[in-house]
């Protein structure tokens, strides 16, 4: 998902490099504070430990597992009544206890009933970012029945014994149903299920307008039952994403004929008949199943690396779902050779209008939506960063399934890397915005958003934890992304590409945590590495580098008093007569985080010397003899280290340098350079 500043086109980028006047907008969405819940602690490692850890045989596609294991299958039919809103649903999902536990009960999400009324989890926790107002029509799910088939068991419906919500909590977003008897370890169920929803008006990814209609969040969904036996289930926070298990979906979807659907996974039947289109999708080694259905869709077909890409959008909207496509087709072949191939036949793009922007900017397995009025001005590169976020999802969410609740770093923080990233590479310096001259790039707008915010609270907590809505996208989104960024400037694009490719394919179609990430990034470039990120998601690291003082002075012989042989001498000190300048610099590192760093010297007549500190200690002093006078220092010249939180103090300079100020003109001229990243490599 994108946070709302980037999917809404009237909310601009927020940028101190920008302040000047560039992009004058403002975005603030609220800061009502909310009492953070308990965060859930740090889980073990979730990998099974029978297969290796990583290594180097995940850097190629070669030992890229083809499927996932099948915990859970959904086949089920939908029928729209799109006057009314509604769904039924009716069908079967077969479930295996994949766990080590005897089970006793299932944990069913009904995350529709978000939208039932304002005692919801998602409702009261209103903290701002997107999907702060209620619906301007109510939303829900009905389970009808949930009957339950096991071996050796007479069929039962449970539903009747299930309990929606907790003493002292009206949520009914999270639903625990109680089993007829024990369920072993490698058992399967089958459930019997009909359900009725009512769809929203569109509120946060899902719901209707007129006869639009989005559909996410649908059915009744089994929570993941970790190996261990714990319930990975939680309420539908307004914060939090998703976490389920892979499975193959099998879903008819019935409407009515003359609506175009989009659907995760290929269409394998399609009939009308009776003023009734019938479309069936099946799509396996996926976590979950959205679908679009409106009467008005334009629709655009392209081939791209093998998959067939369905591009849906509104009448009118051909130049801006362009704009979609066109980062599509950069970023498939580039995802897929940096994370592992894409696994599946399709991908589909829905571009909703501007009246239900809230539904875009999201992502479901092959089905992504994206965003941008139809008259977004090429310059302004929200369309592209959303297209290629929400397709990043399909490998930081959907094909390493993270519990999006407990780490939403590791689905939205990293994803917001890999976004930054390929944008960087697709468009160079004017990534996010270049208009008439003036470029930013993605990296340095997240720099810019996170750095504000870094003791405020850890990136690494649940989503729930949260505070705010602003510090979620701040830390989660653009602090990861700024910490990954700085690590690939520091450490090279090679040895980070790698690490993160080497994660995303050992872990594809499973559900690690922080630990198996900071075990690879430890494998491939070593502890220090690995203790900067953890210093930095979990213990709010920070760093600031100092450029303290510059001093240059004509190198003269020492004077003084001396007792020489029992006489007093006193001597002047004089030019030495090789002449020159001694010269020095003392540069420090305030914070936490320990990253090494360039100390870039200009001297007199424009030659520059460049020292290399590995950033161990609190400060660090050059000085050295030279023919020419020192002028100044900056650290971190290329502006490598994007998580320095101050880059207004990187610069000092000798007084012949225009003393411990900037002149004007040069300090103008550097923040330029930062502003729109000429500097950066
Ligand atoms: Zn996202």
């Amino acid at each position: 998902m994108r946070p709302l500043r980037h999917a809404r086109e009237d909310a601009p980028v927020r940028s101190s490099f920008l302040a000047a006047g560039a992009l004058a907008l403002a975005l603030q969405p609220t800061d009502d504070a909310a009492p953070a819940p308990a965060p859930i602690q740090p889980t073990a490692p979730a990998a099974d430990v029978s297969v290796p850890l990583a290594g180097p045989a995940f850097d190629d596609d070669a030992a890229l597992p083809t499927h996932a294991d099948d915990v859970v299958d959904y086949t089920l039919r939908a029928t729209l009544d799109p006057a009314a809103h509604t769904i039924h649903g009716e069908g079967t999902i077969t479930w295996r206890n994949t766990s080590t536990a005897m089970v006793r009960e299932l944990w069913l999400h009904l995350y529709l009933n978000a939208f039932k009324n304002e005692r919801s989890a998602y409702l009261r926790e209103r903290v701002g970012g997107r999907g702060s107002t209620a619906p301007e029509d109510w939303g829900w799910i009905d389970v009808r029945k949930l009957v339950v088939r096991a071996p050796d068991t007479v069929p039962v419906d449970e539903w009747p014994r299930a309990e929606l919500k907790r003493p002292g909590d009206d949520d009914e977003t999270d639903a625990r149903v109680p089993m007829p008897r024990e369920i072993a370890p490698g058992e399967t169920l089958q459930l019997d299920v009909t359900f009725d929803d009512k769809l929203p008006a569109v509120v946060e990814r899902t719901g209707y307008r007129g006869s639009f209609h989005m559909v996410g969040q649908w059915f009744p969904k089994i929570a993941r039952l970790e190996p261990d036996g714990r319930w990975a289930h939680f309420p539908f926070h307004h914060l939090a994403e998703f976490y389920a298990d892979y499975g193959t979906y099998d879903v008819t979807l019935d409407v009515p004929a003359g609506f175009t659907i989009g659907a995760t996974g290929p269409t394998v039947e399609r009939t009308v008949a009776g003023g009734r289109a019938i479309e069936r999708h099946i799509q396996g080694d996926v976590h979950d199943f959205a679908w679009t259905a409106w009467d008005r869709w334009q629709t655009f077909h392209e081939t791209i690396g093998g998959v067939d890409v369905s591009l849906l959008y509104p009448r009118g909207f051909i130049r801006v779902a362009a704009r979609d496509m066109a980062s599509i087709r950069f970023a498939l072949p580039y995802f897929s050779a940096r994370y592992g191939r894409y696994p599946y036949r399709v991908l589909t793009v829905v571009h909703p209008q501007n009246d239900v922007e809230e539904a875009g900017g999201m992502e479901y397995p092959t089905l992504i939506t994206s965003g941008g009025p139809w008259l977004t001005p090429p310059g302004i590169l929200d369309p592209e960063i959303t297209a290629v976020h929400e397709l990043g999802h399909q490998w930081f969410y959907g094909l390493v399934g993270t519990n999006e609740l407990a780490w939403p770093f590791l689905d939205e923080g990293l994803n917001q890397a890999a976004e930054v990233d390929a944008m960087g590479r697709w468009r160079g310096a004017g990534s996010a915005v270049d208009l008439l001259g003036l470029r930013i790039s993605d990296a340095n707008l997240q720099a810019d958003e996170a750095n504000g915010r870094a003791h405020d609270e850890p990136v690494a907590q649940s989503a729930d934890s949260f505070s705010t809505g602003d510090n979620y996208g701040a830390l989660v989104y653009a602090r990861t992304a700024t910490l990954i960024e700085t690590l690939r400037r520091v450490y090279g694009d090679d040895a980070v590409g790698r690490a993160l490719g080497r994660y995303a394919r050992r872990f594809r179609f499973q559900h690690p945590g922080p630990v198996e990430l900071l075990a690879i990034f430890e494998e491939v470039l070593g502890a220090h590495v690995a203790e900067t990120m953890r210093a930095t998601l979990f213990h709010e690291g920070w760093v600031d580098f100092v450029a303290e003082q510059a001093v240059t002075r004509e190198a003269k012989t020492e004077g003084g008093v001396f007792d020489v042989d029992g006489k007093r001498e006193d001597v002047r000190s004089v030019t030495k007569r090789e002449g020159g300048f001694d010269s020095a610099v003392i540069v420090r590192r305030r914070g936490t985080l320990v990253l090494p760093v360039d100390v870039a010297m200009t001297m007199a007549d424009g030659t520059t010397r460049v020292e290399h500190w590995d950033g161990e200690g609190d400060s660090k002093r050059f000085a050295w003899h030279g023919a020419v006078a020192l002028r100044s220092v900056v650290v971190d010249p290329e502006c490598r280290v994007l998580l320095d939180q101050n880059v207004e103090n990187n610069r000092a300079a000798t007084e012949d340098g225009g003393g411990g100020a900037w002149k004007t003109l040069e300090r103008a001229t550097y923040w330029m350079q930062l502003a729109l990243q000429a500097v950066a490599p």
